[in-house]
């Protein structure tokens, strides 16, 4: 094991390798501390040849490799396990921004680098990139891309992989392939690209992506609603695609115990409303068409004010609060934004990222809600979520005061409660955050056979030697 470690150094250099057990410690568990695994080193090449000269390595000495980004994922897809012969190969390194092309609406970048790096240097040459989720500070654009993540304004732009254009891979052979193509048309064969977009790194590592940009909106409205109930928050969505000419860029809903758990773990936090409500939604709408001086019929926060008077007319807007400046929207949108932490510092819970069609979702809400109920009659649900892609975190906290020992024996019934009741309405069991480690078993008892015989046999014919992440979304 010496000689291997002393292989890699050679490789990464002293910068670039980590073998002490403190400093590997982070890279050895998730963020939600749901997974503690060890790796024979922490590796983080500094190039692409770096990363395939790594990969040839692992191939002779049969070890397997567990890519990294931010870590920030939620379904231990990053992590390694306890018992494997496995390195974790960090990719937080490769963190440039190549190019920009303002004109070309693209920007070229290695994997490394940080979603929020990516929006500042598009914001700087006035474009858009639009990927958007309360982890941007730390994800990385590498795990974007494996995760095909969500986030906030999918509903506008569609999530991760309508984002990219072109990929560079560094393959289970330990070879590079160079797909970094800006092409918005190119119909030759299989497509490769969307292969490895949301493979969670089970099928190569991704090294550098040419993205696609947006021009920057010019005018954005933002809005903090209390609704009367989830149908309510469908309806809203459903008339705010007209009433805004069809700019509705972002729809999320939340229920009251959620914005509790923020406004107790955030103290800077206030609820905008003066009122409890059950249910919220923050609905934001933006347009790339600037507001002409003096015309106030062309603002997006005009027509907004009109169509929720008309919603609060009807019912289905009990209050509402737009927002008057951009400090003002920060607030609403850090409100739904802390969720997740705040859920975390509360205790332990069960996260099930779902999707049904948007109009199933009120349905599904009451059933869901009862049946988890059924199971834990003292469970504090806590559902919120991107409601216009139909996708709820439906989660579920353990009740007040439990430790994780406690809730543990409830989660297995808690979860094929929810789950069985997602494929009753047709939806997926994991609408944005992956499969990982954590949902292995889920997805072979619900997928069907076909499908999962073609996700081994892809596997097995990328990777014969199963040491891409193993263990992570198939077992083969
Ligand atoms: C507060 C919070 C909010 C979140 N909100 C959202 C949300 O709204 N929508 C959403 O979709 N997700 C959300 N997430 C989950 C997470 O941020 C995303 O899954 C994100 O895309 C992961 O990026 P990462 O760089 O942290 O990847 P990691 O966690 O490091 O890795 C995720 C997976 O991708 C693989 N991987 C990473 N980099 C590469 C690479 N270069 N090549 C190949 N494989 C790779 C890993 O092996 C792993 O399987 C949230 C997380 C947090 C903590």
């Amino acid at each position: 094991m010496t000689d291997f470690i002393g292989k890699l150094r050679g490789i990464v250099g002293e910068r670039g390798l980590i073998t002490e057990e403190d400093a590997k410690h982070p890279y050895l568990t998730d963020w939600r501390d749901n997974y503690l695994g060890t790796a024979l080193a922490v590796v983080r090449p500094g190039t692409t040849e770096e990363v395939a000269a790594v990969v040839g390595l692992c191939i002779d000495d049969k070890v397997a490799v567990v890519p990294q980004g931010g870590n920030t994922g939620m379904m231990g897809g990053g992590t390694p396990h306890r018992d494997g012969r496995e390195i974790v190969l960090s990719l937080n390194r490769m963190n440039r921004v190549i190019e920009v092309d303002a004109i070309g609406y693209t920007m070229t970048v290695e994997a490394g680098v940080i979603l929020k790096t990516i929006q500042d240097r598009a914001a700087e040459h006035d474009r858009l990139f639009p990927l958007s989720l309360a982890a941007e500070g730390s994800c990385t654009i590498g795990g974007n891309l494996s995760t095909n993540a969500g986030g906030v304004q999918v509903l506008q732009y569609g999530n991760a992989r309508q984002l990219v254009l072109g990929l560079e891979v560094v393959t289970p052979q330990g070879e590079i392939w160079n797909g970094l193509r800006a092409l918005k048309k190119d119909n030759t064969g299989y497509d490769l690209r969307d292969l490895y977009l949301g493979a969670e790194g089970t099928l190569g590592i991704i090294t550098k992506a040419v993205l696609k940009l947006w021009p920057k909106p010019k005018d954005v409205a933002t809005a903090w609603t209390a609704v009367r109930d989830p149908q309510a928050a469908v309806t809203l969505l459903s008339g705010a695609h007209a009433a805004s000419e069809d700019n509705v860029t972002s729809c999320e809903l939340m229920a009251r115990q959620g914005i509790d758990f923020v406004l107790k773990h955030n103290p800077g936090a206030t609820d905008p409303l003066t009122e409890r409500h059950d249910w919220y939604v923050l609905l934001e709408w933006s347009s790339t068409r600037s507001r002409r001086a003096g015309d106030n019929a062309t603002g997006l926060a005009e027509k907004m004010e009109a169509y929720l008077g008309e919603a609060m007319e009807s019912g289905l807007v009990v209050d509402a609060a737009i927002a008057q400046n951009e400090a003002q929207a920060r607030a609403f949108w850090a409100l739904r934004e802390n969720h997740t932490e705040s859920q975390k510092r509360e205790g332990p819970s069960i996260k099930h990222d779902i999707s049904v069609s948007v109009s199933k979702i009120p349905a599904f809400m009451t059933e869901g809600l009862q049946a988890m109920k059924r199971v834990l009659p003292e469970c504090r649900p806590v559902p919120f979520g991107h409601v216009g892609d139909g996708n709820i975190h439906f989660n579920c906290m353990a009740p007040a005061g439990w430790d994780r020992a406690r809730f543990a024996p409830h989660i297995e019934p808690i979860s094929a409660a929810v789950y069985d009741l997602v494929v009753a309405h047709g939806g997926s069991i994991s609408a944005e955050h992956g499969i990982g480690q954590l949902k292995v078993d889920e997805l072979a008892h619900y997928r069907s056979r076909v499908e999962l015989d073609t996700m081994r046999a892809i596997k097995r014919a990328l990777d014969p030697q199963n040491l891409m992440n193993p263990g992570k979304i198939v077992r083969i």
